[in-house]
């Protein structure tokens, strides 16, 4: 008979309550609600590309290319002793906003239940109200956002994505940063042919050269040095017009891509409708977007076949899950952008086979590396996220902030 109290229902049969035996202080009923944050730590971190980094938006002249990423790290601690991890990060402008922004509100969350997740976002969002509810203030609340998960799955003794309560272990993935623009075509073949035998399971080049001919040329030598079978996708970075999206759309059908991305303006809900409409090639689209609200005209606008958050970027986990329940909703497929580290976990969570964004830049800031085998990427067994910061980030640090105190 199993450990129990004996009850009587109300027609007399005695039946066996199961008692708990854990004694595990995190476990005990209301035990959670007694924590609170009492440390917060900021850092401001650039990290440097190896490459100048090209992209289409570089070719039509309207960014240079991109030579660092700034990032904007949050570890937070409990009273408990809990701890947690997360950060958001800006391309090009923007970095040193997020960190101000962020400096400034840190002190609400200071005596907050790190649990209560849902309740902290909202008291950020109206502490900065008045800067609006998405873009640069969203994700700066972002980074604390992430954190918060990170702590509560490590709290839990669980990986992020098991916490929310996963689909699957693994999660297709395709390589980006071996196919931007500025790579000649050559290197371009030698790193898809390193990133499928390493395990990665699709390549994605950059499209949208001012010289359509040499997109499709670069395509057609590519499509014929991974095969047929390789699932192969293009990313144009918002820089063809409408009619120029629809002719190379035609004329990329019999490529057989996975997916189009970004062919047209991140905000043009209907020009993307009908592309969608009028091509068999999915489209795929979302990673400039900086709210769920902002997703939702693409959505409501049936303009993408895949739909493509940036949880840092729109506002964290939080706001990313309320995402999430729209997309499956209406039966997108999804294929978050960049920061693999956390989209792994959110990718792996979502009900329809989604795929996740590998890009080694992040490498260096990152003690851990996820494993990759058979074309995807594996969720590692670790809590919460699983990372933890490398030295070399911490010496990449450009200003921090501390606010309450440290255990
Ligand atoms: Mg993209």
């Amino acid at each position: 008979m199993p450990a129990g109290r004996i009850r009587l229902t109300p027609q007399g049969h005695e039946v066996v309550t199961k008692t708990h035996t854990t004694t595990n202080a995190a476990h005990v009923a209301g035990e959670a609600t007694l924590d609170r944050i009492s440390w917060i730590k900021l850092s401001s971190v650039t990290l440097p590309l190896a490459t100048p980094i090209s992209d289409a938006k570089v070719l039509t002249g309207r960014q240079k290319p991109m030579t660092e990423v700034a990032f904007l790290f949050v570890e937070l601690e409990t009273e408990q002793g809990h701890e947690g991890i997360g950060f958001s990060y800006s391309k090009r402008a923007g970095g040193p906003g997020q960190f101000a922004h962020a400096r400034e509100i840190a002190d609400n969350l200071l005596g907050e239940d790190p649990s209560d997740i849902g309740k902290i976002w909202t008291k950020l969002a109206w502490s900065g109200a008045s800067v609006g509810r998405s873009g640069l203030a969203t994700q700066a609340i972002a980074a604390y956002d992430v954190a918060l998960w990170d702590l509560k799955a490590k709290r839990a003794g669980l990986p992020l994505a098991k916490l929310l309560g996963a689909h699957r272990d693994s999660v297709r993935c395709y390589n980006t940063s071996g196919g931007f623009l500025h790579t000649p075509t050559e290197q371009v073949l030698d790193n898809a042919s390193a990133s499928l035998a390493s395990g990665i399971g699709g390549i994605k080049i950059k499209v949208g050269n001012p010289d359509r001919k040499q997109d499709l040329r670069r395509l057609t030598t590519v499509r014929e040095h991974i095969g047929d079978g390789a699932p192969l996708m293009v990313d144009a970075n918002q820089q063809w017009d409408r009619p120029t999206a629809q002719r190379m759309g035609r004329a990329m059908e019999e490529f057989d891509l996975v997916w189009i991305e970004e062919p047209l303006d991140a905000y043009d809900a209907q020009g993307h409708a009908a592309l969608a409409a009028s091509l068999d090639t999915p489209i795929a689209t979302g990673e400039m977007l900086a709210s769920v609200a902002e997703h939702y005209e693409l959505i409501r606008h049936n303009a993408a076949d895949i739909i493509q958050p940036d949880a840092p970027r729109i506002g964290g986990i939080t706001q990313f899950l309320k995402l999430a329940a729209l997309a499956e909703h209406h039966n997108l497929q999804l294929a978050p952008h960049f920061a693999m580290e956390i989209h792994l976990h959110l990718a792996a969570a979502y009900p329809i086979e989604p795929w996740v964004e590998h890009f080694d830049w992040l490498e260096p800031l990152f003690n851990e590396r996820l494993t990759i085998s058979d074309g995807r990427m594996h969720v590692p067994s670790r809590p919460g996220l699983g990372i933890t910061l490398t030295d070399q980030a911490r010496a990449w640090t450009q200003a921090t902030h501390e606010a309450g105190k440290r255990h």
